[in-house]
């Protein structure tokens, strides 16, 4: 049995762990909850699953939570901090990292240093701070075990073999709702069309994400710390099936793929099982179903997030946490209509130039990189045409 926090519980990839755990009572329990502002299903959460504990990090949301949970054996914490502390509890044997963003980071920083099994879901997490994080892992023997779909296949491609065999890596792309479009097309795309995505239902931010491939910017970021790669053995491919989730080859031109249908739940429950592969009933993939599978080479000069991501990659240091910072404001601006879909690259682009580069950044460079990103690139959204309506 398997004692799982769920970080970020009410959220897509929160949502659906539960129902893994769900199918599987013999295997997982849960000690830990924790959300942000959707009080509500928290509280839905906990009366259904029973935790030790749930953490409601918007600090206005606790008398609320507190208040609904007063009848059950539940603590309630509040804040980000109090997830730093739960996660390294002794009753936790997994935690499940599915917060959205940079505000992710610490709570696993802080289950890394206890040493605990992660499955992550929360790329911003590796993407800001992924040396420092994987060097603590070792350090503390802490396995990461990946969430997101890519590195789970590649993950699984790599059981049984040792990494100093792999040649590279090639991550695969739906290429988003926008696929094949220009620029004259994108200017005009509005939040509404660029969250309906073709094949996966997700989280608004890696929705838009999706859209303008930073999604896959910061999964090569992602992939160079999980498995430590060299930037060159970094690919892309644009495979609008999403079927195979990616593939690894190896020093002798061997290529290893997983494949199948699109599905977060699946990688949500190989990384929860690891090291045991677990039975689901899950929809089968069928060859009739799809005739035929796409590749093509992804487009660098429309989807201009993709080469920014790629760059921050190459130059490393603190560019990623930049490139990081300066999107999830870009994309939080562009859901609510306040910046236009290609303005999202300029103003990326614009704050990677502003901010001090820092090529051995410590924790605390990251978080003040973090920080000063925030505030350049929100002064660029307000200058925005389109923030004055
Ligand atoms: P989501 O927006 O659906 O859920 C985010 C969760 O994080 C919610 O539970 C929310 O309460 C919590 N949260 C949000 N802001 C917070 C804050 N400031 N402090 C603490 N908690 C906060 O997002 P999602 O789609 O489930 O994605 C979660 C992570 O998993 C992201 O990093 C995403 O890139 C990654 N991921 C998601 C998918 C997917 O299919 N959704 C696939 C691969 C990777
Ligand atoms: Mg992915």
């Amino acid at each position: 049995m398997k004692r799982l926090a769920i970080l970020g519980s009410t959220g897509s990839i929160g949502t659906q762990a539960l129902e893994v755990v769900a199918a599987h009572p013999d295997l997982f329990e849960v000690e830990v909850l924790s959300a942000h502002s959707n009080d509500t299903l928290l509280v839905e959460q906990a009366i259904k699953f029973k935790p030790n504990a749930v953490v409601v990090t918007d600090e206005s949301k606790y008398e609320a939570v507190k208040a609904a949970l007063h009848a059950y054996p539940v603590k309630v914490f509040a804040g980000l901090k109090s997830l730093n502390e739960v996660v390294q509890w002794d009753t936790v044997d997994v935690v499940l990292g599915a917060i959205v963003g940079f505000a992710g980071l610490h709570s696993i920083l802080a289950a890394v240093d206890a040493g605990k099994y992660v499955a992550l879901a929360n790329k911003e997490t590796l993407v800001v701070a992924g040396e420092l994080v994987m060097k603590r892992a070792a350090e503390k023997g802490s396995l990461i075990v990946p969430v997101d779909s890519e590195h789970s296949a590649i993950f699984q491609c790599l059981v049984g073999e040792s990494s100093r065999t792999i040649e590279k890596v090639i991550l695969t792309a739906s290429g988003g709702p926008f696929l094949g479009k220009k620029p004259n097309f994108l200017v005009n795309v509005k939040a509404s069309h660029a969250l309906q995505h073709p094949n996966w239902t997700m989280g608004a931010k890696i929705t838009i994400d999706s859209a303008t491939l930073m999604n896959k910017g910061l999964e090569m970021i992602e992939a160079k710390w999980l498995f430590g790669l060299q930037n060159e053995q970094i690919e892309v491919t644009i495979h609008p099936q999403s079927i195979v989730h990616s593939l690894v080859q190896f020093n002798d031109g061997s290529l290893k793929a997983q494949l199948g249908l699109p599905d977060m739940k699946l990688p949500i429950q190989y990384a929860l099982a690891f090291p045991h592969r677990i039975h689901n009933d899950f929809k089968r993939f069928d060859f009739k179903d799809f005739p035929k599978l796409n590749f093509e080479a992804p487009d660098y000069k429309t989807f201009r997030n993709l080469a920014l991501a790629k760059d921050a990659m190459f130059k490393g240091g603190n560019a990623p946490c930049v490139l990081n910072a300066a999107n999830e404001v870009v994309v939080h601006a562009f859901l609510q209509n306040k910046v236009g879909f290609m303005e999202m690259s300029e103003m990326i682009e614009q704050t990677l130039e502003q901010v001090n580069f820092i090529e051995h950044p410590t924790l605390e460079d990251y978080e003040n990189s973090d920080k000063e990103a925030r505030i350049r690139v929100q002064e660029l959204v307000k200058k925005s045409q389109l923030s004055t309506y």
